[in-house]
C-alpha cells in the first residue's frame, strides 16, 4: 500500500489508472471518464487534472476540473492535500485563459455532499463563464 501511494505522487496517470481505480473507484463516472472508459469533451489534460465539458452546461462555458485521482469530496481532503487544491485552481485559472473568458471573469464552484448538492462523488471544481452569470447558481 505504501509503495503504490509513492508511484501516484511521482506519476499519476498511468499509475492510478491502473493501480487505483479498479478497486477504489470501481464504478465512478470520474475515474471512468479519466481512464477513457467514458467519452467526454476534453479541454485540458496534464499528469495531475483533466478539465472537460459539463454534459449539462449552466453556462455558455461550462467545464468540470477534476484531479484525476480519486477523492470523493472536499469532505476527504487532508492537510496533505492542500497542494493538490492549490493546483486544481490554478489549472482551472489555466483552462479559463485557454477558453478566452479569463479576461471577462468567470466562476468557479466546489459542490459538498448531499445539501451542497454534489452529484457525482469524486472532487470536481465547476468553471462557469461565458456570460454574467446571475447572483447564484442553481
Ligand atoms: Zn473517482
Amino acid at each position: 500500500m505504501g509503495e503504490s501511494e509513492h508511484d501516484n505522487q511521482m506519476s499519476r496517470g498511468n499509475m492510478v489508472k491502473k493501480k487505483e481505480l479498479r478497486d477504489m473507484a470501481e464504478g465512478c463516472l470520474f475515474c471512468r471518464i479519466v481512464a477513457g472508459e467514458v467519452s467526454s469533451e476534453i479541454v485540458y489534460q496534464d499528469k495531475g487534472f483533466l478539465a472537460f465539458r459539463d454534459v449539462n452546461p449552466q453556462a455558455p462555458e461550462h467545464i468540470i476540473i477534476i484531479p484525476k485521482m480519486h477523492i470523493a469530496s472536499v469532505a476527504e481532503l487532508s492537510q496533505e492535500q492542500q497542494g493538490l487544491v492549490g493546483s486544481l485552481i490554478l489549472t482551472a485559472k489555466k483552462v479559463a485563459e485557454q477558453l478566452g473568458i479569463a479576461h471577462k471573469g468567470y466562476r468557479l464552484a466546489i459542490n459538498c455532499g448531499h445539501d451542497g448538492g454534489q452529484v457525482i462523488h469524486h472532487l470536481h471544481l465547476h468553471l462557469l463563464g461565458g456570460k454574467k452569470l446571475g447572483d447564484w447558481i442553481g
